[in-house]
């Protein structure tokens, strides 16, 4: 618990002192802070803020329970399910530097391959995966290095 409190505090950190360098696009929208918002509503805004990498890792460390972070919700129950979701698909990803189909992942994650093109995307929206072969079925896709 001690460790996992310290990585948060250290994520807050960090985000906070990109935060006063940038002053991303987000502060002050409340957009952003609304339970109503969509997070594919505002997730052009978060692909190109240039402390994304600084908010997902404070997201995934802390998991806030409201708010859009990174693109994302992260709140709740089913948020930490979907987020541990990305996570896993994430890693899979990962794994391979010449990139892993969504057959593959569908596969390894044991989900239709409709919900696992949902995954990738949301990890690409999110910036943490990139497609590098889109014209030709299946997909390819393969992790952006944070
Ligand atoms: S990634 Fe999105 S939520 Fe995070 S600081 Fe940037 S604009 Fe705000």
């Amino acid at each position: 618990m001690t460790d996992s409190l310290t990585s948060i505090a250290e994520a807050e950190r960090a985000l906070r002192a990109a935060a006063v360098k940038t002053s991303p696009r987000c502060l002050g929208m409340a957009s952003f802070t609304d339970d109503a918002t969509k997070p594919s509503e505002v997730a052009h805004i978060c692909s190109r803020c240039p402390i994304k990498v600084e908010c997902l890792a404070y997201a995934r460390a802390a998991r806030p329970a409201a708010g859009v972070w990174a693109g994302a919700t992260w709140g709740g129950r089913e948020s930490s399910h979907v987020a541990q979701r990305l996570d896993d698909a994430a890693r899979i990803i990962a794994q391979d530097p010449e990139g892993v189909s969504i057959t593959e992942v569908a596969r390894r994650l044991d989900l239709h391959e409709g919900a696992a093109r949902t995954v990738v995307q949301t990890l690409v929206r999110t910036g943490r995966a990139t497609v590098v072969k889109r014209h030709r079925a299946p997909w390819t896709y393969r992790a952006v290095a944070a």
